[in-house]
């Protein structure tokens, strides 16, 4: 697994320091630049590039000027489950073939936002408006890796304990790295979830470069369920290849055999997806990828997936055999239609806000002690 100790440069902003600032500056990085504005930025950068610096060999430190927090959009005329995201990085550690950060063609380096204070002002408005009976699922993760150097930026713990105190909140970090020790010890856990994206040790090696692999995951999560955290397991996204059942079969017996299933949350299942774009730039960045090469088809939403009784046979396999042992856990589709949720699951969702809502009754009697009040 990669980690923050092979990266070469750290640009960071001269003029500003707060804690996530002074923590890179007593980070390991060798090669540390300051710059002092925008324009002083970019000509760093260019140098960079110039030099053939690579993308992911360069942190960045700069404020975010968007929102931190905001709802996931989903896709279009699919069943999306309304997951509440927050930003607090842009870009990667790792480097998995299929990321769709690799459309962002022309952004440069490891982007860490540092004005983390704003983000906790929009998380109070949020938590100020939102229903004190629904659960809410909130988590890091989107356009990053939530834990890849969490230990040197100190979101995750901050993130924990500050959702601890809202028992309708089940916040979430999403990881494929095995970085969970410098978040066992934090007192106040709260309803927080560390979950691990899953794939078999072949997709693994093949397409998600750079990461932890399957055995250093599953025993992370070991240790995170141990100091008492939720986990949750992402099977997002499913690849196919000759022999795919057996070896997801072998996952899905791994974490049978390590995890306590009381303890997982949810699980979500997405077959590999692509805009047709995505995939010029994903043979031209790993020419001898093998997953664009499986036929597939274009959906309502515009995205290719698998071919239909194909994803039927895919979901079902996994739902079946997911269901058995995780009794407790919401197994749920990612980006899929709602066809595909009546054929897999029996339920009949209209909307995106019916599956939310569904989601947030599972956890409240699930996960929930009963009476409840909602701080
Ligand atoms: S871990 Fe996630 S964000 Fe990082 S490269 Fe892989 S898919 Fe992209």
């Amino acid at each position: 697994m990669r980690t923050i100790k092979e990266i070469h440069y750290l640009v960071y902003p001269s003029e500003e320091s707060n804690t996530i600032v002074d923590r890179f500056l007593s980070s390991t990085i060798d090669n540390k630049i300051a710059y002092h504005n925008e324009e002083e930025l970019h000509s760093i950068i260019n140098e960079l590039q110039i030099n053939n610096i690579e993308s992911k060999d360069v942190i960045i430190l700069k404020p975010f000027l968007g929102r931190f927090y905001q709802a996931c959009p989903g896709s279009p005329k699919m069943i999306c489950c309304r997951y509440r995201v927050i930003n607090t990085c842009f870009n990667c550690l790792y480097n998995c073939s299929y990321c769709y950060m690799h459309v962002y063609l022309n952004s440069f380096g490891i982007v860490q936002f540092t004005n983390v204070e704003r983000l906790f002002a929009e998380l109070h408005d949020f938590i100020k408006n939102c229903s004190r009976s629904m659960i809410y699922r909130i988590g890091t993760g989107e356009f990053t890796d939530s834990l890849m150097f969490d230990e040197i930026t100190g979101i995750g713990s901050e993130l924990i304990q500050f959702f601890s105190k809202y028992n309708n909140i089940f916040f979430e970090l999403k990881t494929k790295s095995s970085n969970v020790d410098h978040l066992l010890d934090i007192p106040s856990k709260g309803n927080a979830v560390i979950a691990w994206s899953l794939n078999t040790p072949h997709n693994i090696a093949y397409y998600e470069h750079d990461t932890a692999k399957l055995d250093e995951r599953i025993h992370a999560a070991v240790k995170a369920i141990d100091a008492g955290y939720y986990a949750a397991f992402h099977f997002d996204p499913i690849i196919l290849y000759q022999g795919w059942e057996d070896d997801y079969y072998n996952v899905i017996k791994l974490l049978q055999e390590k995890i306590d299933p009381s303890k997982v949350v949810w699980i979500s299942m997405g077959g590999f997806r692509y805009h047709l774009h995505f995939r010029e730039i994903l043979r031209n960045k790993f020419p001898q990828e093998m997953i664009s090469v499986y036929e597939m088809f274009p959906g309502i939403d515009g995205k290719y997936r698998y071919f239909k009784p194909l994803r039927i046979q895919m979901y079902n396999f996994m739902y079946q055999k997911l269901h058995e042992i995780f009794k407790k856990a919401y197994i749920y589709l990612c980006m899929e239609a709602d066809y595909m949720w009546k054929e897999i699951t029996g339920r009949n969702f209209h909307s995106s806000e019916e599956l939310e809502q569904d989601i947030s009754n599972h956890l409240l009697h699930s996960f929930t002690q009963k009476n409840t009040i909602f701080y």
